[in-house]
């Protein structure tokens, strides 16, 4: 993988979306390729959760078929049924909807041509294509030679067709058992492409498959499978990740085998999406998962989509980073804070404010009278005058946060001091007074006076003072669970490690701390899902951990 990090790009400005794909799909259709026709398809295999890296890929295939007026598949690649379940079928189409893209009635499995595929093996059988082969793993691996020294034939690959017909019927028909013979293509075992010397096309597994049931006992291989589940689709163009550029020959000869006519779906590669301080692979996203280090796929420090729905990432910011970043035919790393900039950017602009307090010291006004509750009206947010206002509450008690008050100030401090002045938001301009400390030296209280016509319409209003706090009425103040997620990884490449190290070292200890904090009353009318903006602090997303008694908001970003 190479190390550029790319972070450059954090105008916030989407890039013309032509990529160097849709400059080839451009100069088919103005050569009449495939009369114009455009047809994608995503391809995920159902063995784990979708990423960002797939939604990156989603948002390619989808995207391209849309701009172009053609159409786009979702196809599940189920052809190992001892990784795949239907929990990932089912999150996978929910993730596909909740990215904004429809596949329409277009839903299709590689297991739905198992028979289509069996019979062009049988076809390739006859026409001396493939063969059955008797040697095991070891062996096959063994004469498949290395880059510098050529393959050597099996034994076997002089069988008659008829010989091969017949065995790979009984394959078929279950009379071996796992792993005592395959059927390869015989293409030539001195290919300077390894995966060109003899590929294994299929392989027996007696096991159950999520769709087909005990049907079938011997499986079709990824690369035999997934251009010809293409061509019965009418793919035009199969966009995958730049690890399947040297499968381009095998893709193209398995092809050549069957293929009636001109029309050919054509493979076309870009770079996977790496990010910074993150994971991707899903095997390891299993391992985290399975090793209890994070709970569940959705846990929101995850970069599974469903992680990043429930810390609160919306589909639109998710498709806005997919075209900041463009399609590259070069490996890159994305800078995490690119990401994070998108959703920043669209919360920015949807997110209603809310006063909260996560780390909360006492406020007294001392000349305000006890007892009495004054309104004041906020906005609920500057960037939608659509949003509208509320009105808050202010007493004699409120809090604020701890670190908005230093006793002894070093350099510029524009918060509360001794004797200093702060406006509190959409309020007064409140002068601290005194300080109250418990017998450790903690501060328990800070004593003000506020100045009453400094409100919002009244002749000081436009007093000016360096500072602006946020606040909430002790009295009114509603306690919520907050958890305060951090990047799951403490360095930028965790998947970069020594020999003997692991990727699990380098995870962050810190990277979940659960606290309460004092929010205004309007959060009782959030619900799961809800995001929105505690002002002065970041974006926060109400948890479907939440009860009728308890509030959970995850922090959206750290
Ligand atoms: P594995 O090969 O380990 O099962 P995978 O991430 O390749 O994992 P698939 O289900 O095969 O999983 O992926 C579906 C599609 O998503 C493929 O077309 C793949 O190329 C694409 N994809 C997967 N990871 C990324 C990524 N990081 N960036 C962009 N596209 C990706
Ligand atoms: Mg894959």
């Amino acid at each position: 993988m190479s190390e550029d990090i790319i972070t450059s790009d954090l105008s916030g400005e989407s890039k013309s979306p032509t990529n160097f794909i849709h400059a080839i799909i451009e100069e088919e259709i103005r050569n009449g390729k495939n009369e114009g026709r455009v047809h994608t398809r995503f391809p995920p295999e159902p063995n784990g959760y979708l990423h960002i890296g797939h939604a990156k890929s989603i948002c390619l295939n989808f995207g391209t078929a849309s701009k172009y007026n053609g159409l786009a598949n979702l196809r599940f690649d189920d052809t190992n049924p001892v990784k795949e379940d239907t929990e990932y079928v089912d999150s996978i189409m929910e993730d596909v909807r909740w990215l904004g893209f429809d596949w329409d009635d277009r839903l299709y499995y590689a297991s739905d041509y198992f028979d289509q595929l069996y019979e062009w093996a049988v076809k390739m059988i006859r026409e001396g294509h493939a063969y059955v082969d008797d040697l095991n793993a070891e062996q096959i691996s063994e004469y498949r030679g290395t880059v510098t020294r050529p393959g050597k034939e099996s034994p076997y690959r002089t069988r008659t067709p008829e010989e091969n017909l017949d065995l790979f019927t009984r394959m078929k028909d279950g009379e071996f058992p796992d792993g005592s013979r395959v059927l390869r293509a015989k293409i030539d075992m001195a290919h300077p492409n390894m995966l060109m010397r003899d590929p294994i096309m299929y392989r027996i597994l007696h096991t159950d498959h999520h769709r087909t049931g005990d049907k079938w006992c011997i499986y079709p291989m990824y690369d035999y499978a997934h251009g010809q589940s293409d061509y019965l689709e009418g793919i035009t163009h199969s966009i995958c990740t730049l690890e399947f550029e040297v499968h381009r020959p095998l893709y193209e000869w398995y092809l050549e085998q069957v293929a009636e006519g001109s029309y050919r779906p054509r493979q076309i590669e870009f770079a996977r999406l790496n990010l910074t301080y993150t994971v991707m692979s899903k095997r390891k996203l299993l391992q985290l998962v399975n090793e209890k280090v994070v709970n569940g796929w959705d846990d929101p420090r995850m970069p599974t989509i469903c992680g990043l729905r429930r810390r609160g990432y919306t589909p639109e910011s998710l498709r806005a980073f997919a075209d900041v970043i463009g399609i590259a035919k070069r490996d890159q790393v994305i800078d995490v804070a690119l990401l994070e900039f998108c959703v920043r950017e669209d919360l920015n602009k949807r997110s209603n404010r809310v006063m909260t307090v996560l780390n909360p010291v006492k406020l007294v006004i001392d000349n305000f009278p006890e007892g009495e509750v004054i309104e004041l009206e906020a906005i609920n947010n500057p960037e939608d005058p659509e949003a509208g206002s509320r009105l808050i509450r202010f007493t004699k008690e409120l809090y604020i946060e701890r670190e908005d008050f230093m006793e002894n100030p070093t350099g510029k401090f524009f918060r509360l001091k001794p004797g200093g002045e702060v406006r509190l938001k959409y309020g007064f301009i409140i002068k601290c007074e005194e300080i109250v400390k418990d017998s450790e030296g903690n501060i328990t209280e800070i004593h003000c006076t506020y100045q009453e016509d400094t409100r919002s319409g009244m002749v000081n209003s436009n007093k000016k003072v360096k500072g602006t706090l946020h606040w909430v009425s002790a009295e009114h103040a509603i306690p919520v669970e907050v958890r305060l997620y951090d990047r799951l990884f403490a360095t930028e490449t965790p998947e970069n490690v020594e020999e003997g190290k692991d990727f699990k070292d380098n995870l962050n200890p810190d990277s979940l701390k659960t606290i309460t904090a004092m929010a205004e009353p309007s959060v009782l009318k959030l619900v799961v899902g809800d995001r929105v903006q505690f002002e002065r602090l970041g974006y926060f997303c109400v948890d479907p951990d939440s009860t009728s008694s308890k509030i959970v908001l995850t922090a959206l970003l750290h």
